[in-house]
């Protein structure tokens, strides 16, 4: 068998293009937006300089497609302020959520970030990351995720960048990740840093001195629900990111999200891990996670998700799943218990097969 050193770097990486590019008049004072700015104008942006902080010109006023299209197509340099510094807890992946952008240029059908962000779905990149950076180290220590968990407790305080954003999907046009990996990697304190992708270009992560304190997990699915991930990387070039990530010493991880019971699943996440294994093998003191994500939706999400996707083919059945309260009052639709129980099942036995290495982390 080939290894997979050997194999041709890829050259198929879809790195986004904004159209225009939106900086804020405080965001100017820091050189990294101009930074940031200069490279999406060498990608062909229209970069705009605004007259104050205020995002405007976010709608074009002819259609909910037309304002999709121009929002999708449009980042904004901005300022992270003091309140957007203020960490969150975010169970069952880390102990606290920062972020180094929000929004996500891609277009899956099953967006998480539906039901989390309201208005028009543009992205945001931050440009005081150092003043981002600087708020972290009030929080170590105080984490309650990984220091609950067994397996987790030798990881430290677990820091999450990709909450609101797909940090790796922006990465040619802003650097963030890179500083915060090479960020992590300098500080001398128990911490880690944590984020998942669908994106494969991974070639600006590879030779930096991460010292084993990123995490990079790979948000993956069966194969026939990738074409519900418009605008991402093709499954086949996450899967190979993901082994050359953990040739480079990165603690890695594969983010199963979202679950579905689709025709011809269990076949569809054999394939899936035996292909990681493929590409995953003999990495050299593997560290691999897993974290298992069934489908769910909540009103919400369901109404932005069929206002941006009209012509959807995503089952979102309120009548096929079961109502669930979150811990804020409000409602989520879940698959009922037995499937639930079916799939974990299915899917914890063919990991154990294909990757008995990783941890799973949790199931939900
Ligand atoms: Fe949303 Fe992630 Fe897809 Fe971006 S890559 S559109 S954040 S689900």
């Amino acid at each position: 068998m080939l290894h997979p050193d050997a194999l041709p770097p890829l050259r198929h990486h879809r790195l986004w293009r904004p159209k225009r590019v939106l900086v804020t008049r405080g965001a100017r004072a820091f050189p990294r937006a101009l930074a940031m700015a200069e490279r999406a104008a060498a990608l062909g942006a229209e970069v705009v300089e605004l007259p104050n902080d205020r995002l405007t010109g976010l709608a074009s006023g002819e259609s909910p497609a037309a304002d999709y299209r121009l929002a999708k197509n449009t980042m904004a340099i901005v300022v992270a302020s003091a309140a957007k510094r203020r960490l969150q807890p975010i169970p069952p992946s880390a102990d606290w959520r920062f972020d180094l952008a929000e929004g996500c240029p891609a277009h899956c059908q099953y967006c998480y970030l539906a039901g989390s962000l309201a208005g028009p779905p543009i992205t945001r990149v931050y440009a005081n990351v150092e003043e981002i950076f600087d708020g972290l180290a009030a929080y170590v220590g105080q984490g309650t995720v990984t220091s609950a968990s067994a397996e987790r407790s030798g990881e430290g305080t677990t820091f999450e960048a990709s909450c609101y954003a797909d940090p790796l999907g922006v990465e040619h046009l802003t650097g963030s990740l890179s500083e915060a990996v090479s960020f992590f990697g300098r500080w001398d304190a128990p911490v880690q840093l944590r984020f998942t992708t669908k994106f494969a270009d991974v070639s600006p992560l590879l030779g930096l001195e991460h010292r084993g304190r990123t995490r990079v997990r790979m948000s993956v699915n069966a194969a026939h629900l990738i074409r519900f991930e418009g605008g991402t990387s093709p499954l086949p070039e996450r899967l190979r990111a993901l082994g050359q990530l953990a040739r480079a010493g990165y603690r890695v991880g594969l983010t199963v999200a979202p679950i579905q019971p689709v025709d011809d699943w269990r076949t569809g996440y054999a394939a899936l891990f035996a292909d990681a294994a493929r590409e995953l093998a003999g990495a050299p003191d593997l560290d691999l996670t897993a974290e298992l994500i069934t489908h769910r939706f909540t009103p919400k999400s369901k109404g932005v998700l069929q206002g941006w996707y009209p012509a959807s083919k995503l089952e979102m059945d309120e009548e096929k799943r079961s109502r669930k309260l979150t811990k804020f009052g409000s409602v989520k639709h879940v698959y009922p218990a037995a499937t639930m129980k079916e799939m974990r099942a299915e899917l914890t036995g063919l990991l154990g097969r294909h990757l008995p290495q990783a941890k799973v982390l949790y199931w939900t």
